[in-house]
């Protein structure tokens, strides 16, 4: 069974042809699902004999709310329930400049970042292009907004599941669909070893977020295994090429953890690795997670930190904490019904 969701124009052509069906269906029934149908019963030009043979071809599936978490800023969580069971998280976020969904890319991550809840139970799959574009148009739906920005910084590794994110980013950007720019769409990384160099012969204009969170080797492997494989030199100088390529300015995320990598001499470190390169440096208050010996930074600490990057000529902003009151930092809430499940 093929998810409808997750076929362009292109492959339901494909899959016309093979079903002995003329191929001007294909654009009809594209424009259906692009448009959000819930079954094949409402593509109401397409006939009853062909719907049926859909059927049998394909499926559409549409996510369960298992739960919703809001937030007295007004940030709104989504748990959803997919068609084998494995459940992702959504997150959508009310800014002045419109609202933003963050989306999660795979069930769990491989990763295995040592602050992070998303890693703590492996990887499960990844997610199909229709179940990501799912959570951009139920979160706006179940939220009751108009979705204007989608960043890919849920669970998982958009890298790690390279051509269904692009799949996704084509369905998403598409103007039978949701029609939103890749200017609107970020990707968060933490450089899995050739991912952005994969990215960057992609040429898109979305924006690229790095999670960098260290600035010398010793420091990031110790808390991002990811690290061992390619190392910072490496990282950065895929970034600069990334940048070069593309012309888009890269933003480096950089959570602040107590005495793990909030020094002035990491500070110091991370302008020279960055200079030249119209680098964006958005600090994380870190989110404290259960079982974690991780610790946010002092206010002190992060306005030396800041202070530094300045001196230095680094762009830096401080990321505002949205839905601290209800763990919008991702994985946590899958963890805990996972978890919940596995104890009863
Ligand atoms: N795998 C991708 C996207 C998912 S994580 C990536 O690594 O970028 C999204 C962001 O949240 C990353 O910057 C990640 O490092 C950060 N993050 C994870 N756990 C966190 C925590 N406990 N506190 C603050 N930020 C966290």
């Amino acid at each position: 069974m093929y998810d409808i969701k997750s076929m362009d124009e292109n492959e339901i052509a494909e899959l016309l042809c093979g079903m002995g069906q003329p191929k001007y269906r294909a654009s009809q029934i594209y424009k259906w699902v692009a448009d959000g149908v819930e079954s094949f019963d409402e593509m109401s030009n397409i006939p009853v004999s062909l719907r049926n043979l859909l059927k049998e071809k394909c499926y559409i599936y549409c996510p369960e709310v298992l739960a919703r978490q809001v937030s007295v800023d007004g940030t709104v969580k989504f748990l959803w329930g997919l068609r084998d069971g494995n459940s992702v998280e959504s997150v959508v976020m009310r800014y002045r400049h419109g609202n933003t969904v963050c989306i999660s890319t795979q069930v769990g991550c491989r990763m295995g970042c040592r602050f992070c809840a998303s890693t703590r139970g492996g990887l499960v799959r990844n997610l199909e292009p229709g179940e990501m574009l799912d959570q951009v148009r139920y979160s706006g739906k179940a939220a009751d907004v108009k979705i204007s920005n989608v960043v890919l910084m849920g669970i998982g590794e958009p890298l790690e599941n390279f051509e269904n994110v692009m799949k996704f980013l084509k369905l998403v950007n598409s103007d039978a669909g949701l029609n939103i720019g890749m200017r609107h769409i970020s990707i968060s990384t933490c450089g899995p070893e050739g991912g952005i160099e994969k990215l960057a012969d992609r040429d898109l204009q979305i924006t690229l977020s790095v999670s960098l969170h260290a600035p010398d080797d010793e420091t990031r492997s110790k808390i991002m295994p990811v690290n061992r494989n390619t190392g910072v030199e490496k990282l950065v100088e895929d970034c600069r090429r990334y940048y070069e390529r593309t012309g888009r300015r890269i933003s480096f995320e950089y959570l602040m953890a107590d005495g793990i990598n909030d020094s002035d001499q990491h500070a110091r470190k991370l302008a020279i690795l960055l200079m030249g390169m119209g680098a964006h440096v958005n600090l994380i208050p870190l989110n404290r997670i259960e079982g974690s010996e991780f610790v946010p930074s002092s206010g002190e600490r992060v306005k030396s930190f800041i202070e530094i990057l300045e001196k230095n000529g680094i762009n830096v902003t401080v990321r505002r904490r949205m839905g601290a009151d209800i763990d919008a930092a991702c994985g946590q809430l899958r963890r805990r019904k996972t978890t919940e499940k596995e104890d009863g």
